[in-house]
């Protein structure tokens, strides 16, 4: 087979610009870590990675990052705990494997890709992923692990104005109005799609909700015979409208280019039903999505040796 051109691109959430607490200093920190995280990920596929193992190490990587609402940096529930939600996808075969409302397993995105290849089942839960993810040897750590104190704040304003959702003050897109679940899609040198998304979910939610990111289909979606897809939003609507899936409906059964597929789910379904967010999206040529219906996305791609792109704004 013709080697094809490798195409990473990764997400950090979208979200709201705050404009007073625009700070130029913030915004470099997010340009330097998602550049960094690209690059990674770019050489990985460069030296002939598969596109599961590149967008695994993405989301390692964002799930450390504390900018992130993934991993280390996670938002809290109402009830002032973690519960992690991740997912990948493997577009050669549709083999898929998630994890929801985790909070000891260090990199919920290894747990949720053990969990594929393990071939079992596809989304395991709770307690039983976490012993699961034990078993293979994964990394344990204490909840308070993921916790930081500009995440608790987070949650005291959320709980003081009885809303949920929100999440950074002093970052480029206002904190209390950003998604910052991770994700990455990619193209391998093989003609093969992955797709991984990894989140806390949404600031004072309740204890048990599962939002769109490990929901095959909802939040994270990869066929190569249509796209690969990591999506960033208001979880409920995406579960509503399976938006990762019908990006992937949409160019086979409809034949909507990836860019027409995508503008119709972010742009129209999406807010028809109140749904605001975005996603990444990659498909088998190389064609590459990143659209997103809020002032900002948080978001990066590489193809090929190029040199990374990395952008927050419209
Ligand atoms: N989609 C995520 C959720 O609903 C939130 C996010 O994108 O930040 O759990």
């Amino acid at each position: 087979m013709t080697d094809h051109i490798p195409v990473i691109a990764i997400h950090g959430g979208a979200g709201t610009i705050n404009r007073a607490s625009l700070d130029t200093a913030a915004e470099a920190r997010y340009h330097a870590a998602l550049h960094d995280i690209v690059s990674a990920a770019q050489a990985m596929l460069l030296q002939g990675a598969s596109a599961l193992d590149a967008c695994g190490k993405a989301v390692e990587l964002l799930e450390d990052c504390p900018l992130f609402n993934a991993g280390h940096g996670a938002v809290f529930t109402d009830q002032e705990t973690h519960e992690l939600d991740a997912a990948v996808m493997n577009g050669s075969d549709l083999r898929a494997g998630a994890v929801a409302g985790v909070s000891r397993i260090r990199h919920p995105v290894h747990a949720a890709r053990a969990v594929m290849d393990d071939g079992a089942h596809v989304l395991l839960g709770g307690a039983g992923a976490e012993a699961f993810a034990f078993q293979r040897g994964l990394e344990a750590v204490d909840p308070s692990f993921f916790s930081t104190d500009f995440r608790r704040q987070q949650l005291l304003r959320a709980r003081e104005q009885h809303r949920v959702a929100l999440d950074h003050d002093g970052s480029p897109l206002a904190e209390d109005k950003k998604f910052g679940t991770v994700g990455a899609v990619a193209l391998d040198l093989h003609g093969h799609l992955a797709a991984a998304t990894s989140t806390g979910g949404m600031t004072n939610k309740r204890v048990g909700r599962i939002g769109d990111t490990p929901l095959i289909g909802a939040g994270t979606y990869a066929d190569d015979r249509g796209a690969a897809v990591s999506c960033t939003g208001s979880g409920e609507m995406f579960i509503r409208i399976a938006a990762a899936y019908d990006i992937t409906a949409r160019m086979r059964h409809a034949g909507q280019s990836l860019q027409q597929a995508a503008e119709a789910v972010v742009m129209e379904s999406l807010p028809a039903i109140g749904g605001s967010g975005g996603l990444i999206a990659v498909d088998r040529a190389g064609n590459l999505s990143l659209c997103f219906n809020t002032e900002g996305m948080y978001r990066a791609h590489a193809r090929g040796g190029e040199l990374p792109q990395t952008a927050i704004f419209r």
